[in-house]
């Protein structure tokens, strides 16, 4: 059986999930927290049921791997390296370089760490994870799939900020959007489940996780999408402010006495959106709890709310019209109040929620009525399984290993 290994590495965390391929099978799937810790955690699902958890010492990625193969040989889930036939990896950033997943060259690992400047939290450690595999399975085909890549379908008018043409042409100052391969996944999986040619559709995929953004796409193709050059923009987070006046910041530094404007920035993405708001905690699950009694947690929601109809109206507008709106990621696929509230608030573009169909959580599932002009649905997101089908396309036009 040959297998494909989807990872998502942090900077001090390695998420992985095994498949069967092409039959994309999830055969064993885990974490590596705290690397670089004396107590690192090792936690390893297999055999549908079964779990291995352990605290050790793991002091840097490439020895997380070794672990984590030598391991699924133990259990019995792999019975050689050679099983494993590509290893697909999540890359925040891919600039103006990738407009499709890749299979990784020289070349391409320089791009990735170059375009650090975009996504400093993520690119280093997402290279640091492509390296410690490409050293212990050198033969094995690696392929970068970026957040970004889906994004790059949109256009000038899109994509360019209205600021001076040349930061653009001088430095790629642009919009760049993330979550693309979640918002591909369920675009693609939307028009399965209407069993419509995703050519005909307007679709606005809404992910709504702790980062959360929304995404406009005709014939399959991303047109606008919240985020921006960073995943700070567009709305309201867990932790993060999106939009905001920019003239604001300079104002909020000299009255709190912040020093520099990275300060400032650390706290839109740290300290704002829905922390920031409540007061109390960025889990939308702990802000329901208190809503009924604490107004700042209603506020915080009901913000929430706002920012995501502000986008889908005007995203309707982008498109001059939307067949299906989608829900997913943790809030999006699990918040049934939400989905319903959205849906009811937008009813004049043709939206009609159905409550029964509705009244569920982290299922595929069209949750309109019969007669809603506008499709509403309910796709958990998948974008390991975006991942490991990107490894099995590009496998084959492997040239380098
Ligand atoms: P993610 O980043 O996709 O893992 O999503 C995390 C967010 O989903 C957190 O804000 C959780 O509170 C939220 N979430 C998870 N389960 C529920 C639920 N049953 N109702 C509302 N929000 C939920």
């Amino acid at each position: 059986m040959v297998k494909t290994m989807a990872i998502n590495a942090g900077s001090s965390s390695l998420k992985w999930k095994l498949y069967d391929m092409p039959e994309e099978v999830v055969v064993a799937s885990g974490i590596i927290e705290r690397i670089g810790e004396k107590d690192s955690i090792f936690s390893i699902n297999y055999n549908e049921d079964k779990q291995l958890k352990s605290t050790v010492t793991i002091t840097d990625h490439e020895e997380a791997v070794q672990m984590l193969l030598k391991q699924l040989i133990e259990l019995s889930v792999l019975t050689g390296y050679d099983e494993i036939s590509g290893v697909g990896h999540r890359v925040a950033a891919g600039g103006e370089y990738f407009s499709d997943s890749v299979v990784v060259t020289a070349d391409v690992l320089q791009k990735i760490e170059l375009l650090s400047e975009l996504a400093p939290l993520h690119n280093p450690a997402n290279a640091t994870g492509i390296r410690a595999f490409k050293k212990i399975l050198p033969d094995i085909t690696s392929v970068a799939v970026f957040d970004t890549s889906f994004h790059q379908t949109m256009d000038k008018v899109h994509f360019l900020y209205s600021i001076p043409y040349e930061y653009y042409q001088k430095h790629n100052a642009r919009k760049y959007g993330y979550h693309g391969t979640s918002h591909k996944y369920v675009s693609l999986r939307a028009a399965e489940m209407l069993d419509r040619p995703i050519e005909d559709l307007k679709i606005i995929s809404c992910h709504l996780g702790n980062g959360a953004s929304i995404c406009a796409i005709k014939g399959g193709e991303s047109v606008d999408t919240s985020m921006g050059f960073t995943p700070l923009a567009g709305l309201t987070m867990g932790t993060r402010s999106g939009d905001v006046d920019v003239s604001l910041l300079p104002f909020i530094m000299e009255k709190e006495n912040i020093k520099t404007i990275a300060e400032m920035i650390e706290i839109l993405n740290s300290e704002s959106g829905l922390k920031g708001i409540s007061g109390i905690s960025n889990d939308m699950r702990d802000l329901k709890a208190v809503q009924a009694t604490d107004e700042r947690a209603s506020l915080a929601l009901e913000m929430f709310k706002d920012r995501i109809k502000k986008y889908i109206g005007s995203y309707a507008a982008t498109l001059n019209g939307v067949d299906a709106i989608v829900f997913t990621a943790g809030i999006g696929e699990n918040d049934i109040t939400l989905r319903k509230e959205i849906s009811e608030e937008l009813s004049f573009l043709g939206i009609e929620i159905d409550e029964e169909k509705n009244d569920c959580r982290g299922k595929e599932k069209i949750i309109s009525s019969e007669t809603s002009k506008v499709k509403v649905l309910l796709i958990p997101t998948d974008e390991e399984a975006m991942i490991a089908q990107d490894v099995e396309r590009l496998k084959e036009t492997s040239v380098y290993s």
